[in-house]
C-alpha cells in the first residue's frame, strides 16, 4: 500500500532519519517501538506528509505523493492519523466532532456523515456519549472518539502516534481494546508505542527505530524473543 524508499529527514545539521526503506502491504498490523528522540514521530510526520522529507519518496499504490497540496490533501483522506493528545474540537460535540471531516473533506451528504458517526462511534464503545463535548469525557473515552472521527472517513491506513502514552493507567487497555479490534477488520495500521505487549501480540511486524535508522524489521516473534541487533536487546530489557 506505502512503500517508503530511502527517506531521510534533518532539521538543520541534524538527521533525524536516515534511508528509511519500508514496504507496507495490505492489512499489516506495523508497530513501531525505540527510545526517545530514536524518530518514530518524525518518520510517522513524514508518513502522513505533516513534515517534508529531506530526501527519498513515499508511495501511495505505486505512485508518488508529491508534495503538492492536491496530491497532499488525496492521500490524507486515505491515510489518517491518531494523535497522542487527541486534537479534538473542545468546542463540538462528540457527533459534530465526528461529522465535521467527512463533511468538509468528503463532501458526503448529512445523513451519510451522521450514519457513519453513528456506527464508528458504536464500534468503540461511544454511542451513548453523541451530545457530550470532549470537556466532560475522560481520556481513554477522548482517544476512542478520535479514533472513531478517524474510522469515518474510511481510511485505506491508519496511524496512530503513542496513543495512549497521555492516558491514566486504567484506561490504557480500553484504548488498546479498540485499536485490538480494528486489526481484525483488515485496516492497515501503523503504530508507534511503548506498549510491548501490544506489539509482541497484534503486530505482524515490529520494527525497531535506533538513532533515526530502521535496525529491526522484523516478526515481532523474532524482535522479543530474539533480538539480533544488541541495541534491540538492551532497549527491551528496560520493559522487562
Ligand atoms: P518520543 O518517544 O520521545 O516521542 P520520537 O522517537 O518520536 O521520540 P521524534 O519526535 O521523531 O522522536 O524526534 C527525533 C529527533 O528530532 C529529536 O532529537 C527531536 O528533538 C528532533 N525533532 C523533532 N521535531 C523537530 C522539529 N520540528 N525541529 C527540530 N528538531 C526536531
Ligand atoms: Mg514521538
Amino acid at each position: 500500500v506505502i512503500s517508503i524508499k530511502d527517506l531521510s529527514k534533518s532539521f538543520g545539521n541534524h538527521e533525524v532519519l536516515r534511508k528509511i526503506d519500508i514496504d507496507i502491504e495490505a492489512g499489516e498490523i506495523i508497530c513501531i517501538v525505540g527510545s526517545s528522540g530514536s524518530g518514530k514521530s518524525t518518520l510517522l510526520r513524514c508518513i502522513n506528509k505533516l513534515e517534508r522529507q529531506t530526501s527519498g519518496k513515499i508511495l501511495y499504490h505505486d505512485k508518488e505523493v508529491r508534495n503538492v497540496q492536491k496530491d497532499i490533501n488525496e492521500y490524507r483522506s486515505r491515510v489518517g492519523m491518531v494523535f497522542q493528545s487527541f486534537n479534538l474540537f473542545n468546542n463540538m460535540t462528540v457527533l459534530q466532532n465526528c461529522m465535521l471531516c467527512t463533511r468538509k473533506v468528503l463532501h458526503i451528504s448529512k445523513e451519510e456523515a451522521f450514519n457513519r458517526a453513528i456506527t464508528h462511534l458504536k464500534d468503540v464503545g461511544m454511542a451513548p456519549y453523541i451530545n457530550a463535548k470532549p470537556s466532560q469525557l475522560s481520556g481513554g473515552q477522548k482517544q476512542r472518539v478520535a479514533i472513531a472521527r478517524s474510522l469515518c472517513m474510511n481510511p485505506e491506513v491508519l496511524l496512530f502516534d503513542e496513543p495512549t502514552s497521555a492516558l491514566d493507567p486504567e484506561m490504557v487497555g480500553e484504548v488498546l481494546n479498540v485499536m485490538k479490534e480494528l486489526a481484525k477488520t483488515g485496516l492497515t495500521m501503523i503504530i508507534v508505542t511503548h506498549e510491548m505487549a501490544f506489539a509482541r501480540d497484534v503486530s505482524t511486524r515490529t520494527i525497531f527505530m535506533d538513532s533515526g535508522y530502521v535496525a529491526e524489521d522484523v516478526a515481532p516473534s523474532e524482535l522479543f524473543t530474539n533480538p539480533k541487533n544488541p541495541r534491540t536487546r538492551e532497549f527491551l530489557s528496560r520493559y522487562l
